[in-house]
């Protein structure tokens, strides 16, 4: 077994999709997969030929957004390591696409379309673990629009970083004010204010390179209603388990 198997093999468990994969069929998975480390922060994954294949996220997350010609963008989905990015490839049609950006820097193993197109008819498990991604990913896109309309930027923003920590396992979040302003579609100054209040109660440390939450169970009181139905939507229990 080589070194970039073991790490193929490590990785593997890391994302919801390819666990399901037995080891029989993974052994054929390996032909055609690559573990890409994606690091250019807001670099564009988009269809076409620059699309290296479908991505499975173990620890890179990625967003699905809306841009505007005059500059306003906000975030539909985040696809991290309960799913997969690059659905419509498997599509004979052309599907458009909304812009999918690297959120937060970190691995993912990439698998070429032509494959996954025979294996879907091959392995059931693989195909109720899309169909089980594809049900969530249109019922968490809805409840993002539901939450831009009803709920605080200081709920909004607490539920980003949290959704953030969970697909990293980390306690930091690499994301500027910049940035999840863009995320949530809101003027920067807003979130600025958002953490400068999580901040007073403890709950989080502004650092000059990241976000350090220091109390992720109080920081889930201020997060909306969302963030449990999301994180139970995306299976995040069991892969907390
Ligand atoms: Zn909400």
């Amino acid at each position: 077994m080589n070194k970039n198997q073991v790490a193929l093999d490590r990785h593997k468990t890391s994302n919801s999709i390819t666990r399901v994969v037995d080891s029989t069929h993974w052994l054929s998975w390996l032909h055609h997969a690559k573990l890409i480390h994606f690091t250019h922060r807001g670099s564009d994954i988009t269809a076409g030929a620059q699309s290296p294949g479908l991505i499975f996220p173990t620890t890179a997350i990625f967003s699905y957004s809306s841009a505007s010609p005059t500059g306003g963008l906000a975030e539909s989905t985040l696809v991290g390591n309960e799913g997969i990015v690059g659905l419509w490839l498997l599509s004979p049609k052309t599907i458009s696409t909304v812009g999918i950006s690297l959120q937060t820097p970190g691995f993912g193993i990439v698998i070429a379309a032509d494959f996954l197109h025979r294996e879907i008819s091959h392995s059931s498990e693989f195909r109720q673990a899309l169909l089980n991604h594809a049900n969530a990913s249109v019922w968490y896109a809805t409840q993002t629009c539901f939450c831009y309309r009803h709920h605080t930027i200081e709920q909004q923003v607490s539920k980003t970083i949290l959704l953030t920590l969970l697909r990293t396992g980390r306690d930091e979040v690499q994301m500027s004010h910049q940035m999840i302003a863009g995320v949530l579609g809101i003027r920067r100054e807003a979130v600025s204010k958002a953490l400068e209040h999580l901040q007073k109660l403890n709950l989080i440390e502004q650092k000059r390179c990241c976000i350090v939450v220091r109390q992720p169970t109080a920081l889930a009181s201020e997060a909306c209603e969302c963030y449990p139905l999301i994180r139970a939507q995306l299976g995040y229990s069991l892969l907390a388990a």
